[in-house]
């Protein structure tokens, strides 16, 4: 099973369990985690870290500490100690499903995305702060040509990969987004779907990989229509890398 524990403001810690035991994703508080453990019965097996900010690992020492659970994380982060160190294309073994570590620079020097082309029938993605529904992490330590060719890996996965991102901004995302591609009739559809679920405070993720290509701006900026806009911005954006800084630079400055 896959389930979102709420933490902090907007942060989701992402959890899988099988009935007996449970990983989770980016613990940024232990408080959640060991709440739901307690409740649900289950065991803690691992934990798995996407990059270094406290927002993701606040609460990696305590769960260790409280369940001897290992963590993994990326190579060249400043992370706890004892967490084990991973690069691109090393396999994890989480419940009996294999599991991908993707390279995804950008938000952060290091940052890693976490991937499966099978849990329960689908492919699932755990991408951290690098993809959000809507949008993209800020460039914090990467450059705009890394960030587009990271979110472009994460692009090429199927369709229906379940995109399981940290933070709940689809709704702020979808603005801004709206506001470059006023005439994307998916996104309007989007937009309404995600307000009702705010609404009934259910969450917008996962998403789908197939919307992201459909709706995300930052995925989208070798379109026609995104280009147009940007170009208004920022008329020196002509290729692809100059195309997405600007339109990064944009959302930035967006309120
Ligand atoms: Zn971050
Ligand atoms: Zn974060």
């Amino acid at each position: 099973m896959l389930h979102p524990l709420p933490a902090f403001t907007d942060n989701y810690i992402w959890t899988l369990q099988d009935g007996t035991h449970a990983w989770v994703v980016d613990p940024g508080d232990a408080q959640p985690v060991l709440a739901w453990l307690q409740a649900e019965r289950l065991q803690l097996q691992g934990i798995l870290i996407t990059h270094h900010h406290a927002d993701h690992t606040g609460g990696v020492q305590t769960l260790q500490q409280a369940t001897g659970a290992p963590a993994y994380g990326p190579m060249g982060e400043n992370l706890p100690e004892g967490v084990q160190r991973l690069t691109a294309d090393d396999h994890l073994d989480v419940l009996g499903h294999p599991f991908r570590v993707l390279a995804v620079p950008g938000h952060t020097a290091g940052h890693i995305a976490f991937y499966t082309d099978r849990w329960d029938d689908a492919p699932l993605l755990f991408c951290g702060d690098t993809l959000f529904s809507g949008g993209c992490g800020r460039l914090f330590e990467g450059t705009p040509a890394q960030m587009l060719a990271s979110l472009d890996q994460l692009a090429a996965l199927p369709d229906t990969t379940r995109v399981c991102c940290t933070h709940e901004y689809t709704l702020s995302n979808l603005r801004f987004a709206r506001t470059v591609e006023p005439g994307n009739a998916n996104l309007q559809r989007y937009q309404a779907w995600c307000e009702e679920q705010r609404a009934q405070a259910q969450p917008t993720l996962p998403s789908h990989m197939v919307r992201e290509r459909a709706i995300n701006p930052f995925l989208r900026v070798r379109e026609p229509s995104v280009r147009q806009a940007v170009q208004q911005q920022d008329a020196a954006a002509t290729d692809d890398v100059s195309a997405f800084a600007a339109l990064r630079r944009w959302k930035d400055g967006f309120r």
